[in-house]
């Protein structure tokens, strides 16, 4: 079998996701990213990738909050690269209030982008990977798909349930050669995290410095963010023959976070 596959990574035109597309590409592997964003900031991405690496480097806009959208994705990809081998499950949207202000409209979308697109996505190209006899699908879940924060229960809810997501396609793909891992990152500083910064120090009371000092650093003992790249390299290696044992897993990149 070839070395070189064909990956899809939701949510990469930004942060964690935009790494690990950036990693596959120099692994060889095609890539399809995915993304809200700028149009002519995302080409200009696009391209850079496809020139640094070599490899081929596509886009699609997919809103990954719509089922139609993610079938849109599919269709394009294999019509773009022939088959899907690997699915890396990035896209994710955060909001940070307590339980009983939290919005509707957020809890809604929350588990729409960070759940159920997971699903829909899988449930489109797990078929193929498994008639193939090869496939890889890489969930980036979170440290909070294992443990909670305060004032997350979207956030919470749907990492927990793609863990879970994960661990069900590790033993439907396991007799297929189709390997499903979770990525579950600590603090990363991506716009995402800086993003809710302002409103964790609304919900907790405190300023954004208190918040960076005494809530996301607190919670890794090594003091130090997560470098998107390294999620990048871990995803890059869950794609090699030498992991293909290691399926099912919930990889803590967290700083010790869960050591505790
Ligand atoms: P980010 O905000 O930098 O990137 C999010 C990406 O998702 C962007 O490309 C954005 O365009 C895309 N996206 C958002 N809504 C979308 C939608 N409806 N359809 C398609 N794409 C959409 O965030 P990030 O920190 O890089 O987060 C990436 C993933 O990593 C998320 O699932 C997040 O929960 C997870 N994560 C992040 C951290 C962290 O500390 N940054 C920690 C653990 C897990």
């Amino acid at each position: 079998m070839p070395d070189f596959r064909t990956a899809v990574v939701t949510g990469s035109t930004s942060g964690i996701g935009l790494a690990v597309a950036r990693a596959l590409a120099e692994a060889g592997h095609a890539v399809m990213i995915n993304g809200l964003g700028d149009p002519a900031e995302i080409e200009a991405e696009r391209a850079l990738i496809e020139t640094e690496t070599g490899a081929p480097v596509g886009f699609h806009g997919a809103d990954m909050s719509d089922p139609a959208q993610i079938a849109a994705l599919v269709a394009a990809t294999e019509t773009q690269f022939g088959q899907i081998d690997i699915v890396v499950n990035n896209a994710g949207i955060q909001t940070v209030a307590p339980i009983e202000d939290f919005p509707v409209d957020r809890y809604t979308l929350i588990m729409a982008v960070n759940m159920s697109a997971a699903w829909h996505l899988c449930r489109a190209t797990f078929g193929g990977m498994k008639a193939r006899g090869w496939g890889r699908v890489i969930n980036v879940a979170s440290t909070h798909g294992l443990v909670a924060s305060p004032f997350k229960s979207a956030y919470v809810m749907a990492k927990h349930a793609v863990v879970g997501l994960t661990k069900t396609l590790a033993l439907e793909g396991a007799e297929h050669g189709v390997t499903a891992n979770a990525i579950c990152p600590g603090y990363v500083m991506t716009p995402l995290v800086e993003r809710q910064i302002p409103e964790t120090a609304a919900a907790r009371g405190m300023t954004e410095e208190a918040v960076i000092r005494d809530v996301l650093l607190a919670a890794q003992p090594t003091r130090a963010f997560v470098q998107a790249g390294q999620i990048g390299a871990l995803a890059a290696f869950l794609c090699t023959s030498a992991a293909s044992q290691i399926t099912g897993a919930a990889l803590p990149v967290d700083g010790g976070w869960t050591a505790r």
